[in-house]
């Protein structure tokens, strides 16, 4: 097993990678910034590296001082959570010339998947169904651009090969408006991603977002832990997940699921990582895959009954899967409400000192956080403070744990989401199950 991890990153995904480190017997390091000096997991480390100033740049996105990090500790191996450098196709590259083993795929698979237009090419040939649209990225010819957006029929999507984070796109509803959204998204996405390659695709006017866990080792053998139902989405940014999708068929998840496993073997893929789908009309549409470990992986954790992050450090120190397809069982259904540092009327980031924790409890409730009473949390980082997760035996029962826990959960000194979440628990068409990624906006009024 790896002897010593460096954790480059921070918050409540750093401490969950700390307790599945601690409980395989693998010594921590914890580097931070400045800022993190009062992280809980920087105070639970074996050792802790301070790597920079406060804003990211200088610090969790600062490669030579995270790879510096672990020569000076002499760790082995460097976990990067997500966000940050996770999908950095030229970090993993370095901690691997470095001699370090980077938890997570190989540096090429990152970038295949990285590159849009590259990654739908590979899905299409392991058989991976794709939202109809363009053969890989636009060419110059506009004759042919308003042909081919006229047989997928409007309104259709322009979208940035090198896009992220919900930004390089462009609706396009009809034929006059398609030539000039080209190429303004050609323009924005060379200014924001250094690459103007765009494509297009059918814009599915009410899809519901759902993904597929995958895991895969070094060794070809590749399986599913069945899907994740993400469509509670504000801005692009997802504040409610649940396992498994409602309405969902065994058969069709299976179907899929095996789909996204046979990709993984098809392109050499090692570690954890989800298939991301739009949902519509009973069919599935991949859009992008994640080569890494994802916010609401606990979800799956809760129905399956895997540690995702301990099979992650198994499979970088080159041990084969634990699990076959037919060893995965789901049970019940889980639920996760993302807790954010923000205010819940006009959403806008509220840091600041946690005056009182109070964690809830019982049966099925996991939370997982870093805060704690007297934590200040910084305004330099994303505004999520934590996760609270339910699990029961049917989706009923795992809601009402769910009321349960925001209920009992006391965050005082900030402002947080938690008033959102306990609406939308109540409320009788989210309760139906099934919701689209729009119902969230529409019930915040914000469309
Ligand atoms: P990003 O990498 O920026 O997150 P994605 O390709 O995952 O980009 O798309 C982000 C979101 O944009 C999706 O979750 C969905 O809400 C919307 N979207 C993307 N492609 C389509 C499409 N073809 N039809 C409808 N909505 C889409």
């Amino acid at each position: 097993m790896l002897s010593k991890v460096v954790i480059a990153n921070r918050g409540e995904i750093a401490l969950r990678i700390l307790r599945a480190c601690r409980e395989m017997g693998i010594r921590i390091v914890a580097v931070h910034s400045s800022a993190d000096r009062d992280l809980k997991h920087v105070r639970l480390a074996d050792e802790s590296v301070c790597i920079g100033s406060p804003p990211s740049a200088n610090s969790y996105l600062n490669i030579p001082a995270v790879i510096s990090a672990a020569e000076v500790t002499d760790a082995v191996a460097i976990h990067p959570g997500y966000g940050f450098l996770s999908e950095n196709a030229d970090f993993a590259e370095q901690v691997e010339k470095s001699g370090f083993i980077f938890i997570g795929p190989r540096p090429e698979t990152i970038r295949l998947m990285g590159d849009k237009v590259s990654a739908i090419a590979a899905m299409k040939k392991a058989g991976v169904p794709c939202v109809p649209g363009s053969d890989g990225a636009l060419d110059e010819d506009m004759d042919k651009n308003l042909q081919l957006a006229h047989d997928i029929s409007y309104p259709v999507i322009i979208k940035a090969a090198g896009g992220g984070g919900g930004r390089g796109m462009r609706v396009v509803r009809s034929e006059a408006a398609l030539l000039n959204a080209i190429s303004l998204t050609r323009n924005e996405a060379a200014a924001a991603f250094g690459n103007d390659q765009v494509y297009m695709e059918k814009f599915l006017e009410n899809p519901r977002h759902i993904e597929f866990q995958v895991l895969a080792d070094s060794y070809g053998n590749a399986i599913h832990l069945g899907e994740r139902d993400c469509s509670m989405q504000r801005r692009h940014q997802k504040m409610l997940e649940e396992a498994p999708a409602p309405g969902l068929s065994q058969k069709k998840r299976h179907e899929i699921g095996e789909r996204c496993a046979q990709a993984c073997r098809d392109v050499g893929y090692r570690g954890a990582g989800t298939f991301e789908f739009l949902y519509d009309n009973g069919e599935f549409y991949f859009i992008e895959m994640n080569t890494r470990l994802q916010v609401e992986h606990p979800v799956t954790e809760f129905i399956t009954g895997i540690d995702i992050v301990r099979e992650q450090l198994r499979i970088a120190a080159g041990e084969p899967l634990n699990y076959k397809q037919e060893d995965i069982h789901f049970h019940g259904h889980a639920m996760e409400c993302r807790i954010n540092a923000e205010d819940p009327d006009s959403f806008l980031p509220s840091p600041g000192i946690i005056s009182r924790y109070h964690a809830p409890g019982g049966p099925g409730v996991r939370v997982d956080t870093h805060i704690y009473s007297g934590y200040r949390v910084p305004p330099y980082y994303d505004s999520m403070v934590g996760k609270l997760i339910t699990h029961s035996d049917s989706r009923d029962s795992a809601m009402a744990r769910m009321r349960m826990a925001l209920d009992e959960i006391i965050i005082d000194g900030i402002k947080t989401n938690i008033p959102i979440h306990k609406s939308l628990l109540r409320d009788a068409t989210f309760q139906a199950g099934g919701t689209n990624i729009h119902y969230l906006e529409k019930k915040l009024g914000m469309c």
